[in-house]
């Protein structure tokens, strides 16, 4: 064999349909000129480097690609899910996490065709901060094996303790407390890890807490984005805080004051002159069908979140979300005992699913919210599209389903549907 051996042959995804970005995600351009749309066309992956080749030049290229047939179904970039509390029996919240847990429930989430995501925290003590987050500063900075085969994890998304206490929904009222001083030593006394080592990529608080829009703009400031939710902010405090830096609004509707027309709050931001993105949870028990469709028509800028816990991917029974008792009983889990909704159990291929049917949107633009769109809440260009340099990790979906029937990471086969 020779020592100059030609580089490995790229591999060419044939017979697919692939959605593309919009043209435009400007709110005032007609969502007809707008929206993500699929075409029958090929997508090459470098198969050593396990990146997005330009189809113009790999077309043409030596050597001949290999054919990957894709049966006429939807190729898709993998999901992003940057709202995760845990799921398949890990709670991301739970004092006893471990390396393991994460490296587990990463793994298993490859079925649900979530290649990447945020582990998601509730609002907990310092105490159990300092326990949870190092276990992530770990797994980012020396990942164990399994991971080459299992979602990639972003950083961490902290959902809270900075809330308005009226709003904590089923977070623990103990261990609410406000971002004051707004400064980097509250940070690290409640996170237990200073500012600019942390895990944490993106915050949810509450912008009228005391201290609030200073913490903002010290968080952006050091490269953590900062959503807006469990609040009861009115409409002017969320501009103000849009303007100090806040890029989001957390699981739009829940936890939130409700739309009223002499008192908007924060579900106006949608029409804003600058709108942020929101998340909201497309499951069909957190936000009723036709209030999600009213958000699309607000804005396209919709961000499909699970918001999912332990128990996504288990029976029904009892389970824990951070110290907290849920109870799950079909496609609900709420705090045992009561009818407070405890995070969803819903998986991300369910949520858009679900989306298309409420919304009466395209395919393309269901998997546009929950790809592009979370992407670009995190900054981050090399996942959540189809674009060359980005990474190849991709989800077959039925075309008439949406069903999540295989899933690649780099261009390689890391999952798929038993036939
Ligand atoms: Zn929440």
């Amino acid at each position: 064999m020779s020592s100059f051996s030609s580089p490995p042959a790229p591999l060419q995804f044939v017979n697919c349909l692939l959605p593309s970005p919009p043209a435009s995600t400007t709110p005032s351009q007609p969502p007809s000129l707008a929206a993500p749309s699929l075409a029958a066309l090929s997508l090459f992956v470098d198969s050593s480097s396990g990146l997005i080749l330009d189809s113009r030049t790999a077309f043409y290229g030596n050597p001949p690609s290999t054919p990957v047939d894709c049966g006429g179904d939807i190729l898709a970039p993998g999901f992003v899910d940057i709202q995760l509390n845990g799921a398949f029996g890990v709670d991301f919240s739970a004092p006893s996490l471990s390396l393991a847990d994460v490296a587990a429930c990463s793994a298993r989430l490859l079925s649900t065709g979530v290649t990447s995501y945020c582990p998601t925290l509730v609002s907990l003590s310092p105490p159990v901060y300092a326990k949870v987050l190092p276990v992530f500063s770990s797994y980012l900075s020396s990942p164990p094996p399994s991971a080459a085969a299992a979602a990639a994890v972003l950083g961490v998304h902290a959902e809270g303790p900075f809330f308005n206490p009226s709003m904590r929904g089923a977070h623990e009222p103990s261990n609410i407390v406000p971002p004051s001083p707004p400064t980097p030593a509250t940070f690290s006394s409640v996170y237990g890890a200073p500012i600019d080592r942390s895990p944490i990529v993106l915050t949810t608080l509450a912008p009228e807490q005391p201290g609030a829009l200073p913490f903002i703009e010290l968080l952006t400031d050091n490269r953590i984005k900062v959503s807006l939710g469990h609040s009861a902010a009115d409409y002017e405090t969320g501009v103000a805080a849009v303007g100090a830096g806040a890029t989001l609004l957390t699981h739009l509707y829940n936890q939130m004051t409700p739309f009223h027309h002499r008192k908007p709050g924060l579900i106006a931001l949608l029409a804003s002159p600058a709108p942020p993105n929101y998340s909201i949870i497309a499951d069909g028990v957190h936000v009723a069908p036709a209030a999600v469709r009213c958000a699309w028509e607000m804005s396209r800028k919709m961000v499909l979140v699970t918001d999912a816990m332990a128990a996504m991917g288990l029976g029904d029974g009892a389970h824990k979300l951070g110290t907290m008792d849920v109870t799950k009983e079909g496609g609900r889990a709420v705090l045992t005992g009561t009818e407070t909704l405890a995070g969803s159990v819903a998986s991300m291929e369910l949520c858009v699913r679900k989306m298309k049917e409420f919304t009466g949107c395209g395919a393309a633009e269901a998997i546009w919210a929950a790809t592009g769109q979370p992407a670009s809440v995190l900054g981050l260009e090399d996942r959540g599209n189809l674009r060359a340099g980005s990474r190849a990790d991709l989800v077959l979906l039925d075309k008439d389903t949406l069903e999540v029937k295989k899933t690649y990471l780099g261009g390689r086969l890391v999952w798929e549907r038993d036939k």
